[in-house]
């Protein structure tokens, strides 16, 4: 073998080792993405199935009416309660419904496609509520609290005409805590949005099966499952800034300290009455000293309450007065 053909040989070798090297590579990423996709499905089916055995949200027998906006959530929702179906110990039916608000662009043959090709029962209903809105509320005021009335008197109709015994909405724990957020700073109440309800016209049980799963994990599983998502913007109505800026804002607080947006969830499941001041809730007028030691029952002057110092200070000062008086 010649000098050149030592080098040609030498080059094909180098090729061959680059090119092995890198489907050893993709391989490997190809194998974490299908262990993350995994785990995540793991976790968002078990997360979805916790809420609806905590809040009962699915009895035998059950139609459940599930509203499908084409957005991330919804198609989530929809998917994972349609993959639980097939394992659930109980029999319950689905029906998918979309409310087309002949929003101007709106893409009508997407939903029903992605609907047909996952062989679930569906219902596109069309209203132009688009219209309506737009004639009724003036240019540049926001039309979204008459354009959500609308939509809602227009789901329960549709809801009752299907037989439908639940209605599911894709809220999930992000929104939950900035409702509750924002009805604290904007509306002075504590009051958030509830994974179980009866609806406003008293003839409906609304769901939230998404109630204990992570938004960032719905956005992965829309990415991973390649839902063909329907813009959210057609109908040109800014998007509630003061809703966006919370959001943020709790995204923004969650990185700084990670499982900040849990804690507060949690929070909203895990409530002392005798610790807020709501009168109504709570008979503090009628309150007396039992003379009676709880040791479950409230201390005062120590752990709850910070002296202005370190906690640690704070317990030792309660000590040394403990001490001075005995
Ligand atoms: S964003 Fe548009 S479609 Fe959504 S509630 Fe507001 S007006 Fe209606």
């Amino acid at each position: 073998m010649n000098a050149s053909a030592d080098t040609q040989a030498l080059r094909a070798a180098e090729a061959f080792a680059a090119e092995t090297a890198e489907a050893a590579e993709a391989n490997k990423k190809a194998k974490k993405a299908a262990f993350e996709a995994n785990k995540l499905s793991k976790r968002l089916h078990r997360q979805v199935g916790q809420a609806i055995a905590d809040f009962n949200m699915i009895e035998d027998g059950d139609k459940v009416m599930v509203c499908l906006s084409g957005g991330k959530d919804s198609y989530a929702m929809l998917d994972i309660l349609l993959n639980m179906q097939q394992r659930a110990p109980i029999k319950f039916s689905i029906v998918a419904v979309n409310l087309d608000q002949k929003q101007p662009g709106f893409p009508e043959d997407v939903l029903p496609t992605y609907l047909k090709s996952r062989g679930v029962d569906f219902h596109i209903e069309e209203q132009d509520t688009y219209s309506i809105v737009t004639n009724l509320i003036p240019e540049g005021k926001t039309m979204c609290s008459l354009c959500s009335r609308l939509r809602r008197g227009i789901l329960y109709r549709v809801a009752k005409e299907l037989g439908a015994t639940k209605i599911a909405l894709g809220h999930h724990r992000d929104d939950m805590v900035v409702t509750m957020l924002m009805n604290m700073f904007f509306g002075s109440r504590l009051k958030g949005m509830p994974p179980k309800l009866v609806s406003d016209n008293g003839e409906h049980v609304v769901i939230r099966p998404l109630a204990y799963v992570a938004e960032t994990d719905l956005e992965k599983w829309a990415v991973h499952r390649a839902f063909p998502i329907i813009p959210c913007s057609l109908c040109g109505s800014q998007d509630n800034l003061q809703r966006v800026q919370i959001k943020q804002m709790i995204r923004d607080w969650d990185k700084q300290y990670p499982g900040r947006i849990d804690n507060m969830f949690t929070a909203m499941g895990n409530i002392s009455l005798s610790h807020l001041m709501d009168r109504k809730l709570f008979p503090f007028a009628s309150m007396r000293a039992t003379g009676t030691p709880d040791p479950q029952g409230d201390k005062a002057f120590d752990e709850d309450e910070d002296c202005g110092g370190t906690s640690g200070g704070s317990g030792i000062a309660v000590q040394t007065i403990k001490l001075d008086l005995a």
